[in-house]
């Protein structure tokens, strides 16, 4: 579920919300901004647009939530360097020699060289190190080794970590390959088949052993018959010592410790203003398993954080996620402050407090309603502050903890970034609405109502979604029973109750909405999104891989198809451009009904032969023609598939020593704070 929403989350915002317009500078001014003048987006190179998010209701915080706020962003920025380290190995000596150059280098920096390596230097930092964030491939630098090599020999010896290096020239020939030659450390995750995915990782989870090795590791570590274990390997690099398989703690005396010990000093700061006894208690757990490295601790801190439900304030901070690891055992640092958005949640409230009507009417099968169904808990918060793995590119949503018998014995938080989703939202404009969308109605109703519809999408995808149905008696998991598509088939799952209610009037009697008009733009926005616009992120020649790129088109296909004898959804060809348009909407949630009520089957009896069908039929195959077509459109649009975020500046009004007040700012200039980030937060050694 976790991994669904994240994905869910990193796509959501792109596919729906980033619409630039022809000319990237004039719009952007006319596109970025909101009533207040606030600019959303500032920058625009490679495949990337950077982003800036406000904080609203900042200010309606108390003195010690705002002091709390303050001092739980400056952890969050403490640990930077350790993802930087994770993600590989010279990552930091790099991202060093960068700002180096980046301040030092007296040349021309108006060339055409310079502004390749300034645009390499922001992808670099985006990406938290050398390989791209989301693909994981090594990113292409775009100049020359000669012209590398000539930053490095004009720029200030003092600007450049020469420390354990030696000289200029034995820098630029240690980081010469590891910049330029495409097949040294090429991935930073490998997951492919039939290779040893430790080693052919670049990332710095793991030195000198084999995947065998560690595997064998981590199972001897598994306490026969208990079932509530930690999560073996989170915390800690393996390697070899003295020919022995041995873990590397990442903990105050370990690796990162000169991080670590100063992310524990703001989480210190920090419980001093806790609101309540139970953040407290949560708080000190997260500093004891920075000190003692104890997986066991860990495990104490996430019962004590998912228990704290009451507080205004809440942070993510530790080593959390596992996909940069190609088997899943190690957690990149991350951090995450934010408050409780409470006018946002209480429309979440609504649905969660309505879920047994919804499973009532839905068009399922009456044997798969649950009798007794409960809405998943879904919040909406406002970020203040996101570092480590979370930042530049961001989450839209979050579920945790991961830890599954945690989850199960005391539930999880699942949250969804209110303002950075609103950020997205402001990035888009006219231009993809223009190019992909037929007719002023339709145009109109995605200006008025887009916003709302893809919050609400999401709100009853999670809440009312995966909460639905039930497995008849004896089937297995979806897991077991529909193997590798399963995510697929329950993302689908979820997105066809969220389509099907969301043109409901029941929505507008509980006022979550004001008109199903709402709804229409959503069908409108999913349906060309799933038919035309994610092709986008293939490219030529290659068939849809990700669940829910596949669940998306396999919805949006299977409802064109089966309607076509009706002529629900049309496809028409404008001056060679291929429209999809919706000409009766009724019967288009009539067709959502309908597959809903067979992948909830699907699901329920756990018919694999029928899910991989539906599967492979409607979710894979990509129509050539078409896919060219939408790339040649999207190319004249200079739409940035990726978005990164510019962090707002929290900062401490003081009297004397005292903290009177804690102000928001939000600076313009990404490579400023990146520099400035290097500076202030530079705390690990060039390896680790
Ligand atoms: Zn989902």
């Amino acid at each position: 579920m976790r991994k669904q929403s994240l994905f869910f989350l990193s796509l959501v915002g792109i596919i729906f919300f980033s619409c630039n317009p022809q000319k990237p500078e004039q719009a952007y001014q006319e596109a970025s901004e909101d009533d207040t003048g606030f600019k959303y987006v500032t920058d625009r190179f490679a495949d990337l647009q950077i982003l800036r998010y406000k904080v609203p209701d900042f200010d309606e915080l108390t003195l010690n939530q705002k002091k709390l706020v303050y001092y739980l962003s400056e952890a969050a920025l403490s640990g930077r360097d350790i993802i930087y380290d994770q993600n590989y190995k010279y990552n930091l000596l790099v991202r060093r020699t960068i700002e180096g150059v980046y301040k030092s280098f007296p040349g021309d920096k108006t060339s055409d060289d310079f502004k390749a390596f300034e645009t390499y230097a922001k992808r670099v930092w985006v990406s938290n190190g050398i390989h791209h964030h989301y693909s994981n491939k090594k990113l292409d630098p775009g100049f020359s080794k000669e012209y590398f090599a000539e930053l490095i020999n004009k720029s200030n010896e003092d600007s450049l970590p020469l420390e354990d290096i030696g000289g200029k020239q034995e820098l630029i020939d240690k980081l010469t390959p590891i910049l330029f030659d495409p097949e040294l450390d090429s991935k930073k995750v490998n997951k492919d088949s039939g290779i040893d995915n430790i080693v052919e990782s670049a990332n710095n989870y793991y030195e000198g052993v084999t995947q065998e090795e560690v595997q064998q590791f981590y199972q001897s570590k598994k306490i026969e018959g208990v079932e509530k274990q930690p999560l073996w390997g989170l915390n800690s690099k393996v390697v070899r010592e003295n020919g022995k398989v041995e873990e590397k703690v990442w903990k105050v005396g370990g690796i990162y410790t000169e991080a670590i010990e100063k992310i524990v000093y703001w989480l210190e700061k920090a419980i001093t203003v806790a609101e309540n006894d139970q953040q407290r208690k949560a708080l000190e757990k997260l500093v004891e398993f920075y000190k003692t490295g104890d997986l066991k601790t860990f495990d104490e801190y996430s019962i004590e954080w998912v228990k704290d439900t009451e507080s205004t304030v809440d942070v993510v901070n530790g080593f959390i996620e596992v996909y940069g690891d190609a088997i899943g055992y190690k957690g990149a640092y991350e951090s995450v402050v934010s408050f409780k958005d409470f006018e946002a949640s209480k429309r979440m409230t609504t649905l969660s407090e309505n879920a047994q009507w919804f499973e009532d009417n839905s068009p399922i099968l009456d044997e798969n309603k649950k009798e007794n169904v409960t809405g998943v808990s879904y919040k909406v918060i406002t970020v203040a502050m996101e570092g480590g793995d979370a930042a530049p590119s961001t989450p839209i949503g979050i579920n945790l903890p991961n830890s599954n018998w945690i989850r199960e014995d005391y539930g999880s938080k699942s949250v969804s970034l209110g303002n950075i989703v609103a950020s997205y939202n402001q990035a888009s404009s006219k231009g993809s609405k223009n190019e992909f969308f037929l007719g002023e109605d339709v145009m109109l109703r995605i200006k008025e109502h887009g916003e709302l519809a893809g919050k609400l999408h999401t709100a009853l995808h999670e809440v009312i979604g995966h909460a639905s149905g039930k497995l008849n008696p004896g089937v297995g998991t979806p897991h077991e029973t529909l193997k590798n598509y399963a995510s697929t088939l329950e993302e689908g799952r979820a997105d066809l109750v969220a389509l099907y209610y969301i043109l409901d009037q029941k929505l507008v009697e509980l006022g979550v909405i004001p008109t199903v008009d709402v709804g229409k733009t959503e069908y409108d926005t999913y349906i060309t999104n799933g038919l035309m616009l994610q092709l986008r992120r293939l490219e030529l020649g290659e068939n849809v891989e990700q669940d829910h790129m596949r669940n998306r088109q396999l919805v949006a296909k299977w409802c064109y198809e089966k309607g076509q004898e009706e002529n629900v959804i049309e496809k028409k060809v404008v001056d060679g451009k291929t429209y999809f348009v919706i000409n009766d909407y009724e019967k288009l949630r009539e067709l959502f009904g309908q597959l809903l009520r067979e992948i909830q089957r699907i699901k329920s009896e756990g018919d694999y032969e029928a899910g991989k069908e539906l599967v492979e039929n409607y979710g894979v195959k990509v129509d050539p023609e078409l896919h060219k077509e939408v790339l040649e459109r999207y190319s004249k649009l200079d739409v940035a598939p990726y978005s990164a975020f510019i962090q707002p500046k929290i900062f401490p009004v003081k009297e004397g020593e005292e903290i009177t007040d804690v102000k928001v700012e939000y600076p313009e200039s990404f490579i400023d704070q990146m520099l400035y980030y290097g500076e202030k937060y530079s705390f690990l050694p060039n390896e680790n």
